[in-house]
């Protein structure tokens, strides 16, 4: 007989467990809450809009190597449109100057001494700044680090550590965001390709993966909201979702892949990070003009980064929590302003649809970044994961994966 391992939460860190440790021929058995998986990664069929949308746009760079083994995995890779290169278009919507950054694939960033290439208004320069990223101290800040200003930070480094951290870079951990630079900027054009979910975020990493587990032995239980864990001398000896409960027998295992707020209140004593950021996305029904790059950075605007899909136009807005009480007709009137700016769009307002994710990641501070626990707790067949678990990486789909496969890795070794 298999061992049983009980993997609770269907997001992205638990798939993840789940899938290896399914290909590792162990019964990986998936609780979930809700009634559908993915949790801050998933498409849903939007009733105002009348089609599937994600929950928010998503971008995942061809660094982000346990996203992309992930994919692989489960037979997913094609369900990704990767761009060719490193190009990044970016407006200014203060002065209606765009501009692209083309980076090189290879390891010795030569596009940083090609004007044409960098963020019109620096120099190569410029550049190394960033080095100091790499060696922050934990408790450092990105603004402790940097100049938070000047064209290089304004066009480039402060929407993509916005992007990247989900919390306003000055005041945000440089460790972080140099973990996220060592891995992609750094790393050279061919590490941060942008890769997209064109059918949406489910078609991509969550059904693939729930088919995966079907077919290696797995399952998974929706509605099934996990209130109590039983604790014995260093094991974890049951599961209590009310209405049921789990006994688990020798050598059975526990990954909690559950929000912080929930794995707190389910362990006591466990230290996690208690403050967050919003993102707002806003979604608008139309067929894009042609031509339109799959992703723009925007700059001097409300909108952050505008996605194009078949069938809408989507923005991003991060460390949003500004906005969280502006009228929801407000924003979407205001939003489209902008986008029909970018896209070149003359008329009115498409149907669209505003969400907002309040809780949509911890606060990527360098106190939260300390409260992050490891993988391991004090019992020995009970392992975390999550992206607010301490992965050295912020809130992101990377970092959810690789705690996933982390926990997957510690149940062989510990319990
Ligand atoms: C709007 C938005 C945009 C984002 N953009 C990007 C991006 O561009 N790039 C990127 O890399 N990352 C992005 N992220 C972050 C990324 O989505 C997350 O890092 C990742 O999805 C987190 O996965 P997780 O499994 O750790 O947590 P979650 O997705 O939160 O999964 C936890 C699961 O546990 C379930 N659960 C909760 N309580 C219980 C319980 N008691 N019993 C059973 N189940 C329970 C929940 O329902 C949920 O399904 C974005 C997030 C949001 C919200």
């Amino acid at each position: 007989m298999p061992r049983s391992i009980h993997i609770i939460g269907a997001g992205l860190a638990g798939l993840a467990s789940a899938v290896q440790l399914a290909a590792q021929g162990m019964r990986a058995l998936v609780y979930e809450a809700t009634n559908q998986a993915g949790g801050r990664c998933r498409s849903y069929l939007d009733p105002a809009l009348g089609i599937v949308i994600d929950n928010g746009n998503h971008l995942v760079l061809s660094g982000n190597r346990a996203a992309l083994g992930f994919l692989d995995m489960i037979g997913a890779r094609v369900r990704m449109f990767e761009a060719s290169s490193a190009s990044f278009p970016f407006i200014d919507l203060a002065s209606g100057e765009r501009w692209t950054i083309r980076a090189n694939d290879g390891a010795i960033p030569w596009w940083i001494f090609d004007r044409n290439r960098r963020v019109p208004g620096t120099s190569a320069r410029d550049y190394l700044a960033l080095l100091r990223l790499l060696r922050a101290a934990p408790g450092a800040t990105i603004g402790e680090l940097l100049d938070c200003k000047g064209p290089l930070y304004e066009r480039l480094l402060g929407p993509f550590l916005l992007a990247a951290l989900n919390t306003e870079p000055p005041e945000s951990s440089a460790a972080l965001a140099g973990a996220v630079i060592r891995e992609t900027l750094v790393a050279g054009g061919r590490s941060f390709h942008p890769l997209f979910a064109r059918d949406g975020l489910s078609a991509a990493f969550i059904d693939p993966a729930l088919r995966f587990l079907e077919s290696n032995g797995g399952t998974i239980a929706f509605g099934q909201r996990l209130r109590a864990l039983a604790f014995d001398a260093g094991h974890i000896t049951g599961l209590d979702f009310g209405d049921a409960s789990v006994p688990l027998s020798p050598g059975d295992a526990v990954v909690l892949a559950v929000p912080p707020v929930v794995a707190a209140s389910l362990i006591p004593g466990l230290s996690t990070p208690t403050e967050f950021r919003a993102i707002v996305n806003a979604h608008f029904r139309l067929d894009p003009p042609a031509g339109l790059a799959p992703m723009t950075g925007v700059v001097n605007g409300m909108v952050e980064w505008l996605f194009v899909f078949p069938d809408r136009l989507s923005v991003t807005i991060s460390g949003a929590d500004r906005l969280l009480d502006t009228p929801r007709e407000e924003l979407a009137a205001r939003i489209w302003q902008e986008v029909a700016k970018i896209a070149g769009i003359a008329g009115r307002l498409p149907p669209w649809q505003i969400v907002r994710e309040r809780r949509a990641t911890f606060a990527a501070l360098p106190a939260e970044n300390a409260k992050r626990p490891g993988a391991r707790t004090d019992w020995n067949n009970l392992l975390l994961a999550g992206d607010w678990t301490a992965t050295g990486l912020p809130a992101t789909i990377e970092g959810a994966i690789r705690s996933g496969n982390r926990a997957a890795e510690l149940i062989r070794k510990v319990t």
